[in-house]
């Protein structure tokens, strides 16, 4: 399965990955940084994950989306 993380300290909050991908990425309430949703989550942990492959093309759009490249797509 593909692995993201996101450097959640370098979020801008533009919201453009939670708008493209909704099946992984949300705000954070708290924060209002990007977040990796609950199920998709590795060990609790907000900001690493394992990508669902119904889920994989629009986790790499919004990763080239991100303006600021915290979104990294692992293999
Ligand atoms: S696209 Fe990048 S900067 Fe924008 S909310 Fe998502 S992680 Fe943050």
């Amino acid at each position: 399965m593909v692995k993201v993380t996101i450097d959640r300290e370098n979020c801008t909050s533009c919201g453009s990955c939670w708008d493209l991908c909704p099946e992984f990425f949300e705000e954070n309430p708290a924060d209002h940084f990007s977040q990796i949703i609950e199920d998709c989550r590795t060990g609790g942990n907000p900001a690493e994950g394992e990508v669902p492959e119904d889920a994989e093309a629009c986790v790499r759009d919004a990763a080239e989306a991100c303006p600021v490249t915290v979104i990294t797509v692992g293999e």
